[in-house]
């Protein structure tokens, strides 16, 4: 069967790939000059590889996915370290208790930061909003340094705006693990994300097409079934209104005389500047070079949709759209990945929900 796959990203190249190793033709489009969706990397004009869309740092539990994607690449083990700028210093963020004895010049245990975050949070049993959940975690003063003003800048919106599940990402620890995720698996393609895609849609029955638009296209390639992975509303042609999607402006920096600009992958800036933060690519792939590459990430309301929004008002316009995503889905139509289907999706859930997809099509 002939399938059409709007986006290749994560979601629409792993629905692509599943297809036609089961034998299916897959005609995958993007609008953008490459594949990989956000995940795309390539070298800069100095030769460092970076990530045209904001650091991209793979982790994940599901032995299942990593096995899977494993046919398209090697790994190179890595953890992602973060601080945050705060009060003249950099700390560990997620807090841990080297950010609580550092930050407030203590020397305090694992028992004793336990004892210091039981003190000061405000505790929630069914924390709502994301303010909610991080007053919960560490109260208020922890609240406001490392929380409010990042969430502020990254969404335009307050922390009790939120759905608890965004901060929630976040934990707070009382040991001294300044890793920024915990998963069991952690780490980077070995020749980057542009190289795994490419492999991952060398099918003889996939053909990618760049540079090509949706609207464009529907008409001319043939398919009794199409995958979509664009934003929701915009197949709908809004008819339910605009659903709020999070953009970013990326700054990218050369920094030729400079080996080593930050300590570590990321540095956070919650309460200055305009950027939320700053990346060291090569802290990420692990290349050496003279020089270095960075970028600021500086969210906005205007330009390509990174995030869905997480706020009651805009999940409840997501499921008048999800009425109609069903009823697509009768006529052959399908949406799966973090703008079709508005979910905070990490690019291993957009591969398992491609993957999901993926079995319910091949089973039909
Ligand atoms: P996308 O990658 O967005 O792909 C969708 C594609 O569809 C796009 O390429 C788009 O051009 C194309 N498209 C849309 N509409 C049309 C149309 N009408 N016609 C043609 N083409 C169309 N996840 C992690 O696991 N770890 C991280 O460290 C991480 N960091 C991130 C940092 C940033 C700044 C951002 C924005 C996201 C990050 N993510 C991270 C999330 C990750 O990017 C997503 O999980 C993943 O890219 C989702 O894949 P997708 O295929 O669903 O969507
Ligand atoms: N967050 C924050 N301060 C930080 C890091 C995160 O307030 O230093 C909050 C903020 O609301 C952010 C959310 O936690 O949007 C999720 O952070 P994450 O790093 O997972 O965001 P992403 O990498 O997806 O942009």
């Amino acid at each position: 069967m002939n399938h059409l796959i709007v986006g290749a990203g994560f979601s629409g190249a792993t629905c692509a790939r599943m297809l036609a190793d089961a034998g299916h033709r897959c005609v995958v489009i993007d609008r953008r000059a490459h594949l990989a969706g956000n995940a795309y990397d390539h070298l800069d004009d100095h030769g460092v590889l970076v990530h045209a869309y904001g650091p991209h740092i793979f982790h994940t539990n599901s032995d299942r996915i990593v096995q899977w994607l494993s046919r398209f690449t090697e790994w190179r083990p890595y953890e992602h370290r973060v601080r945050a700028r705060v009060r003249g210093g950099t700390w560990p963020i997620p807090i841990n208790r080297t950010t609580i004895n550092g930050l407030y010049g203590l020397s305090l245990d694992e028992a004793g930061v336990a004892e210091f975050l039981a003190r000061v949070r405000i505790p929630c049993e069914h924390p709502q909003t994301s303010e909610d959940a991080v007053l919960s975690a560490v109260g208020p003063e922890l609240c406001d340094l490392f929380f409010r003003g990042y969430t502020r800048k990254q969404w335009g919106l307050d922390l009790s705006e939120l759905n608890a599940s965004v901060a929630a990402r976040i934990p707070t620890r009382t040991n001294d693990d300044d890793r920024y995720f915990t998963d069991r698996f952690q780490a980077m393609p070995a020749e980057g994300y542009t190289r795994m895609f490419e492999r991952m849609l060398d099918h003889p029955l996939i053909v990618l097409r760049t540079n090509c638009e949706f609207d464009d296209a529907r008409q001319h390639i043939d398919h009794e079934r199409l995958i979509y992975t664009g934003p929701v509303d915009a197949y709908f042609q809004h008819v339910h209104g605009v659903l709020p999607y999070r953009s970013l402006r990326f700054e990218h920096l050369h920094l030729a005389g400079t080996e080593v600009f930050q300590e570590v992958g990321t540095v956070n800036d919650p309460n200055e500047n305009e950027w939320t933060r700053i990346t060291e690519f090569k802290h990420l792939t692990g290349q050496a070079h003279r020089g270095t590459s960075i970028v600021r990430e500086y969210p906005c309301a205007e330009g390509d949709p990174y995030y869905p929004i997480l706020t009651e008002a805009n999940q409840a316009l997501y499921q008048r759209y999800q009425a109609l995503v069903d009823q697509e889905q009768v006529r052959g139509v399908y949406f799966v990945g973090r703008l079709a289907q508005y979910k905070y999706y990490n690019m291993d859930q957009a591969v398992g929900a491609a993957m999901a997809l993926s079995h319910q099509i091949l089973s039909i």
